[in-house]
């Protein structure tokens, strides 16, 4: 059978989602269909709170409301093929889509690792799909000693998370020294390794996992000092590989496995067809080299840039490179981390100053619910232009973190940060003469 669409937007994620909203509003005339190969999505950044926080796993679902809203066509349906010199789709429904334009949003799948007994039963990769996680839910929820593999955000949330059912064993294990050290400093990943302690979450950090023994089941892991440990249930959070295998068949570049090559408008290297989101490389905002960055925040991002300049480029939509921005929370502390550390900044040989400052997020601090907050700016030593941040604190850090994201992707000076004009109020934020922006700013000027 032959359907026919101006756009046709193959994958449900967020970056398919956001594509196919964006793509009517700026070609209100486009006719727009969106294919995704799972019926019942989830919001993927919820998947961690599914297990205790969340009253019913439904409660995270990704539902098509946005796209019922912009009279966006739905198709549950799987793109097998891509035919780029017809302009053809071929599905696994046996249809043929005919399109002008093709946004691939075909995201990523969570690793496998190559250890021994990887496959065993009770082993639970992060797949986003519903009917998938929640019989993961009902499994873990019998479950008493439970191991994590993998200590950056998604295997922190999850411990954190796991960590608040009675009667439960969390073990985080990390090959890394400390947790989340690819994305803080020390300053800022201790706090996250003293919140898990003392949950307690028994945290595993320098430790190699070699094998899953047990029959079907996993039953117990080995580690590379021969250590064993009994466990009944292991999730896997060692990170993502972006979904390329329908591009690659299609002749377009693959960026060497890295992810679909783009341009700066979310362009391939067939100018009809666009890709955005996990499956889509990504290059550093300072050094444009490859960066493993997959975040719901980016994809959505690069899919507003390739909606908008489908038809026609816009030249002030384009993609600047990415900043690795995002927010975690564990056990009522927020962490925010926006652009380079200071580790990260050193090893890529950038000349820097760095300014912390430390405070409380309300004025005065005895006001109801006021937390300490911790700010750490990174700025070029030369030309004073901020390269990162990282905050800790209350719900407000998660805001901060934007503000400093902001003025990464604007390239604010040191100077532009020490005299920034803010709004304050008791209530809601640090005093005006303690704001911690305006404070790391401040001290990192000291230092020049
Ligand atoms: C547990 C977890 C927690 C996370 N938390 C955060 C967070 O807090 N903040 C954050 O910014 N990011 C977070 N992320 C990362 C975030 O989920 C991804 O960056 C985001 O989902 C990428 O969106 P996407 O649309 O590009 O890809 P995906 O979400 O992977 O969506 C791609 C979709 O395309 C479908 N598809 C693939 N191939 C085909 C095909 N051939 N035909 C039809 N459909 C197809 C897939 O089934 C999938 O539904 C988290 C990820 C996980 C796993």
């Amino acid at each position: 059978m032959d359907k026919r669409t101006d756009v046709l937007v193959v994958g449900g994620g967020p970056a398919g989602i956001i594509s196919a909203v964006t793509a009517k509003k700026y070609y209100p005339n486009k006719d727009i269909l969106l294919m995704k190969n799972i019926a019942n999505g989830c919001i993927p950044c919820g998947i961690p709170y599914m297990f205790t926080s969340l009253e019913n796993p439904d409660d995270n679902k990704l539902g098509n409301t946005a796209l019922d809203k912009h009279n966006i066509n739905v198709a549950v349906d799987e793109a097998i093929k891509i035919d780029c010199r017809q302009k053809k789709v071929f599905s696994k429904n046996n249809i043929e889509y005919n399109y002008e334009k093709l946004i691939l949003a075909i995201g990523s799948n969570p690793i496998i690792p190559p250890i021994t007994g990887a496959e065993k039963k009770g082993i639970y990769p992060a797949y986003k799909d519903m009917d998938y996680l929640k019989n993961v839910v009902q499994k873990i929820k019998k479950a008493k000693n439970i191991l994590i593999l993998g200590g950056g955000f998604i295997g922190v949330e999850f411990a954190d998370e796991l960590s608040n059912a009675k009667g439960v064993k969390v073990y985080l294990a990390e090959l890394l020294p400390h947790l989340l050290e690819n994305s803080f400093d020390e300053e800022f990943y201790s706090l996250v390794e003293e919140k898990l302690r003392a949950k307690p979450v028994n945290v595993l950090t320098g430790t190699k996992v070699v094998e899953f023994l047990g029959r079907d089941k996993v039953e117990s892991v080995r580690f590379d000092n021969g250590d064993e440990l009994k466990i009944d249930s292991v999730i896997l959070g060692i990170g993502a590989i972006p979904n390329t295998a329908l591009a690659i068949e299609a002749g377009l570049d693959s960026g060497k496995g890295k992810g679909i090559w783009v341009d700066e408008y979310m362009r391939t290297t067939d100018p009809d067809i666009f890709a955005v989101g996990d499956c889509v490389g990504k290059r550093d905002f300072y050094t444009r080299r490859n960066t493993p960055v997959m975040l719901a925040s980016t994809a959505t991002a690069e899919a507003r840039i390739a909606g908008a300049n489908l038809y026609k480029l816009k030249v002030v939509r384009e993609n600047k490179g990415t900043i690795a921005i995002y927010s975690t929370y564990v056990d009522g502390l927020a962490l925010g981390s926006a652009g380079l550390t200071e580790g990260s900044a050193k090893k890529e040989g950038f000349e820097i100053i760095v300014g912390n400052a430390e405070g409380i997020d309300k004025h005065p601090g005895s006001m109801p619910g006021a937390n300490k907050i911790k700010v750490k700016l990174i700025f070029s030593k030369q030309s004073g232009i901020i390269m990162g941040g990282q905050v800790s604190g209350g719900i407000s850090a998660g805001e901060i973190i934007n503000i400093i994201g902001m003025a990464i992707q604007q390239r604010v000076s040191l100077t532009e940060l020490e005299t920034l004009q803010v709004a304050t109020h008791p209530y809601l934020t640090s005093a005006p003469t303690m704001y911690p922006v305006i404070l790391a700013a401040q001290d990192a000027s000291g230092r020049i």
